[in-house]
């Protein structure tokens, strides 16, 4: 008798199924085993720092976190002594293809794009080389990140796991339209194919076409800014119905959304439409704050920036209209970081980093603990919380057997002493050992 095709077709897939199985059970067998001995291991989903603990790893993944010092035979043994093991931390906003310096605004007239590719695979090396082993890029020029993402996992370029958004996207005149401060022969009318959109219609198409493109999240601004050359620097800048459009578009694709917004009313505008995340949040208001704790909506403050940017306007580093913006927003994010952790609001760790040097992304913690928050909820925010924000708690975040192998050391107690978290000494990603005793491994393995 015949076999009906179905039938066939299902046994062929079974038999693949059962080959799949097999072949990783062997590959898991056969995976070369690493322990690294830990002096300290912080617990991210507890929030607690546990004494001497063995940790294995099989491939790219955890294998056993263990109490105690074991060393099975046969496995490589990493000693740690005196330091902090820590998962691999993750910053959820950076710009890994650009660093601003006082010439970034006539660079955009007179560098080319394959330069600020380039210097891009430098800052993500001292991005990886800091302890930060996975980031969240959110906005980039023409999806270059979307490449820097692929050739990191390829191998080819050594630096973060990256989980980008390619180029944020704004209306016309926004805080991401590039041609603000042009003249206007050099304006042109940039549309969806450059981010820009004006209308709902416009805003479902500017989301389809990232999806097309390859980001694996949405980057938007609804609120003016302070880097651009544009007077209002917290103004909403998209109405409600466009950025309804935009979220619910994305959310369709299963793509989380982040928005830059400074203003109280971008802010809430943003909260209703069901945002994951809001990025400074610098104005915040007590009605802001309620919205985001019923809706879950995660902050990124970006604090260090705030600072950072009004200093350097101090030093006249900046053009007129930037300056004065840096000066009015920047400082105001210590005390609204303040504000919402007390009322509530889960909170992930981004810096904006390529606004300040890559590299730097640690300056966080230091002012968070200055804002008030416990130095173990800044080490889960750049662990457990971002992991979560990015949708990828299953496999990041924590030391966790089964998630993969990111692990990094610092020396001492960062819940001691906050400023440890500068003088990240080992660095694993993925299994991979990319720094140790605080120099960078040239040929990692
Ligand atoms: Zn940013």
């Amino acid at each position: 008798m015949q076999m009906p095709a179905f039938s066939l077709f299902r046994c062929a897939r079974r038999a693949a199924l059962a080959c799949a199985c097999l072949s990783a059970t062997l590959a898991l067998a056969q995976a070369p085993v690493t322990v690294v001995h830990c002096d300290k291991l912080f617990d991210s989903i507890a929030g607690t720092m546990l004494g001497p603990t063995t940790v294995t790893i099989a491939g790219d993944k955890f294998d056993k976190v263990e109490p105690g010092t074991q060393s099975p035979a046969g496995a490589t043994v990493i000693d740690l002594p005196g330091a902090t093991c820590l998962p691999g931390l993750i910053d959820d906003h950076v710009h890994l293809d650009m660093q601003f310096g006082k010439n970034t605004y006539a660079e955009a007239a007179h560098l080319n794009f394959a330069n600020m590719v380039l210097h891009s695979t430098l800052y993500a090396r001292r991005t990886l080389l800091a302890g930060f082993t996975t980031v969240r890029n959110v906005g980039d020029h023409d999806y270059d990140t979307v490449a820097l993402r692929d050739e990191i996992a390829a191998g080819t370029v050594i630096g973060p796991r990256i989980f980008t958004a390619g180029p944020a996207i704004s209306t016309t005149g926004g805080h991401a339209d590039w041609t603000n401060g042009l003249s206007l022969g050099l304006q042109g009318d940039p549309g969806p194919l450059q981010s820009i959109f004006n209308g709902p219609d416009e805003a479902r198409k500017v989301v389809r076409l990232h999806y097309k493109n390859g980001a694996d999240l949405i980057k938007a601004m609804p609120s003016g800014g302070v880097m651009d050359l544009g007077t209002n620097g917290s103004g909403p800048q998209m109405s409600q119905d466009e950025i309804d459009a935009l979220v619910s578009t994305a959310h369709d694709y299963g793509m989380k959304v982040a928005v830059h917004a400074h203003g109280a009313e971008a802010i809430r505008r943003s909260v209703l439409a069901g945002v994951d995340s809001v990025e400074h949040g610098t104005f915040m208001d007590d009605q802001d704050i309620q919205l985001m704790v019923q809706h879950h909506t995660f902050y990124c403050p970006t604090v260090y920036t705030g600072q950072f940017v009004a200093e350097q306007a101090k030093k006249g580093a900046y053009p007129p209209t930037v300056a004065a913006k840096a000066l009015a927003i920047g400082p105001q994010i210590l005390n609204t970081v303040s504000r919402a952790y007390k009322g509530g609001v889960k909170f992930a760790y981004g810096t904006d980093a390529g606004v300040y040097p890559h590299g730097q992304n640690w300056e966080d913690f230091i002012y968070l603990v200055k804002a008030g928050l416990p130095p173990a909820y800044t080490l889960q925010m750049a662990t457990i919380n971002a992991a979560q924000l990015l949708g990828h708690d299953d496999q990041l975040g924590s030391v966790t057997p089964g998630k993969f192998a990111d692990l990094v050391a610092v020396p001492g107690n960062p819940l001691d002493d906050i400023s440890v978290m500068s003088q990240v000494s080992f660095v694993m990603k993925a299994g991979v050992v990319y720094k140790r005793d605080g120099k960078e491994v040239l040929q990692p393995e």
